[in-house]
């Protein structure tokens, strides 16, 4: 499935969807790709729209991707600030407030929404988490089972080097190397995502995420020793 050609087919119409805050802030492309009947008054509405355009119904979060439901251009290099202002303009829109005189059904939809959001967001702000959301997404027909699918011999032996390096190490110099070493080799990764996913290398964007994941369990396992060399 390749989500680039389908965004960019229905950008025409896209153009006449509704004029959501959304559409402002983002290229056309971003916006939702079909339309859905507004429980309420049966009109159209947007798959990624919170409210209905017609008669202003709070909508139910839809099956859209993260990247559509908080309106951002579906690549890695997610630009964090953007983001963060977008999540929170919507969350506003959904504050428990502005539905204190509505009905059950919507104060219901409106929490469905909000936390829809919020897991679109934990998934997209966090490098590892999104890598490993677009391998899923991307690879859905070649890599059925994501990440964990890929047997790297080299990315095998560097944790492995590494979990011994860190259950030798008694001085607390030496482990702030480590520290150093795995932060460095974390950026580097994300650099090479970042390519990778530019040309679409699903395979290569699959084995650096698994990479990226042995990186992340070392810093964990790093900040447990130093609680025990402090101790
Ligand atoms: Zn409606």
């Amino acid at each position: 499935m390749s989500l680039k050609i389908q965004t960019k087919k229905v950008a025409a119409v896209a153009a006449n969807l509704s004029t959501s805050s959304l559409m402002n802030m983002n290229s056309i492309e971003t916006v939702t790709t079909t339309m859905k009947p507004c429980w309420s008054c049966k009109g159209p509405v947007g798959l990624s729209a919170l409210f209905c355009s017609t008669c202003s119904a709070v909508q139910g979060p839809a099956r859209v991707t993260h990247f559509e439901r908080l309106g951002v251009e579906y690549s890695f290099d997610v630009d964090v600030s953007a983001l963060d202002q977008l999540y929170f303009d919507l969350q506003r829109q959904l504050h428990p407030d502005r539905f204190a005189n509505c009905t059950p059904k919507e104060k219901a939809l409106s929490q469905q929404q909000a936390t829809a959001l919020n897991d679109a967001y934990e998934i997209l702000k966090d490098p590892l988490r999104r890598a490993d959301y677009m391998v899923h997404v991307q690879g859905i027909d070649v890599l059925p089972e994501g990440c964990n699918l890929v047997q790297d011999q080299s990315i095998l032996i560097e944790a492995m080097e590494m979990r011994e390096r860190l259950e030798t190490v008694e001085a607390l110099a030496d482990l702030n190397v480590i520290a150093k070493e795995s932060k460095a080799a974390i950026e580097k990764v994300i650099g090479q995502l970042s390519t990778v996913f530019r040309d679409d290398d699903v395979e290569a964007a699959c084995k650096l995420t698994t990479r990226l994941k042995y990186l992340h369990k070392m810093m964990g396992e790093v900040r447990h020793v130093r609680a025990r060399l402090m101790s």
